[in-house]
């Protein structure tokens, strides 16, 4: 680990007014474990605990999540778990419950892939050193993505709050020394391409204040099913959020997306398209799952995730779908 300096800001204004040397610490969980490797090596930590970006509201114009928040604490929150089930669940699957009373909102949305040669800074990597090289795309590839794979990189993105928050269409609040703004989460994460090194859409000094999810009554059924390697303490291999607007046994509108699978969360508006209007039932969910599989590049090591994504779609819609005829 090398030697950096720290700060607490006191305001808003004075964390963002930070130069590019600096990094903001929320949790510390991702940024620490990764100076501690030398992956990362800002010569300033901004302490952000103390500003205002704490609180979980619903009203007309949605549900607010201040960024400061715990996971642990959003998971189980009365609005969260009745109105935006998806979102709790995906919560309650990630890291452990030590992690989840430590980690924030913000720094969850903004932690880095989990891919082992991005984490080991001996070997070349187009993320870390732009340019030296990827070995995934020939060495160990089992947990990395099958969508959104480009020449230079085949990470997955590691968050499952950031699947659930895609499927339902959320928006993410940034602060920076030019203003506010607010754009779709969808649009936030960018695809690895030529700069994979640029994995969010913010500028520098940007802090990421809170998210705001439309408050879409229908929200409240869906849910996250996440498979992975072991039930708890362990990353997505793939994962599921659904949520389906249903009358009776007809589909009327649906959000989906997947993770564990993509270069970033991966949302799946026509799986979602060819289930509207449809009457459920396993052809009706086989068949739209089919679709998210369509423009899948699998690696030498994880061709299974192509049949491992529409299955968990499938088991994810006869979930939130129910009665399946
Ligand atoms: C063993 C282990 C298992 C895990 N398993 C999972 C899992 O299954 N699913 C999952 O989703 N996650 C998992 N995680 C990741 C964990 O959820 C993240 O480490 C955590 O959410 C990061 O939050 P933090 O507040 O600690 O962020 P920090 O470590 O403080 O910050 C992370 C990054 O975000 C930036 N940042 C933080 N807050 C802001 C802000 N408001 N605005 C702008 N930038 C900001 C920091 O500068 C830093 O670059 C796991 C982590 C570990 C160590």
């Amino acid at each position: 680990m090398k030697a950096f300096s720290y700060k607490l800001a006191g305001s808003t204004d004075e964390a963002t007014g930070t130069g590019t040397q600096s990094a903001f610490i929320a949790g510390g969980t991702n940024l620490v474990d990764l100076m501690k490797i030398d992956v990362m090596d800002p010569k300033e930590l901004v302490d952000i605990n103390q500003l205002p970006m704490r609180g979980v509201t619903l009203d007309n114009n949605g549900l607010r999540i201040g960024a400061l928040e715990k996971m642990a604490y959003v998971a189980e929150q009365p609005d969260v778990v009745q109105h935006f089930p998806v979102i709790s669940q995906a919560l309650l699957k990630s890291a452990s419950a030590q992690l989840r009373n430590m980690a924030s909102i913000g720094g969850n949305l903004m932690q880095r892939t989990r891919c082992g040669y991005f984490r080991d800074v001996i070997m070349p990597c187009n993320k870390r050193v732009p340019g030296s090289g990827c070995p995934a795309f020939t060495g160990e590839n089992r947990m990395h993505a099958i969508l959104g794979v480009g020449n230079a990189c085949c990470a997955t993105h590691p968050s499952d709050l950031a699947v659930a928050l895609v499927a339902l269409d959320a928006s993410i609040n940034l602060q920076g020394p030019k203003g506010t703004r607010s754009i779709k989460l969808d649009d936030f994460y960018l695809l690895p391409k030529d700069t994979p090194n640029r994995e969010h859409a913010i500028e520098p000094g940007e802090l990421i204040t809170g998210v705001t999810v439309p408050h879409t009554n229908w929200y409240q059924r869906s849910a996250y099913l996440k498979i992975r390697d072991r039930e708890s303490y362990e990353f997505a291999l793939c994962s599921a959020a659904v949520a389906l607007d249903m009358d009776a046994f007809m589909i009327r509108d649906a959000r989906i997306a997947a993770g564990g699978v993509g270069t970033k969360p991966w949302k799946l508006p026509e799986v979602a398209q060819a289930l509207i209007g449809k009457r459920v039932s396993q052809a009706t969910f086989e068949q739209a799952a089919e679709i998210a599989a369509k423009d899948a590049h699998p690696l030498s090591q994880n061709g299974f995730k192509v049949t491992l994504l529409k299955r968990t779609l499938t088991r994810a819609l006869v979930q939130v779908g129910g009665g399946v005829a």
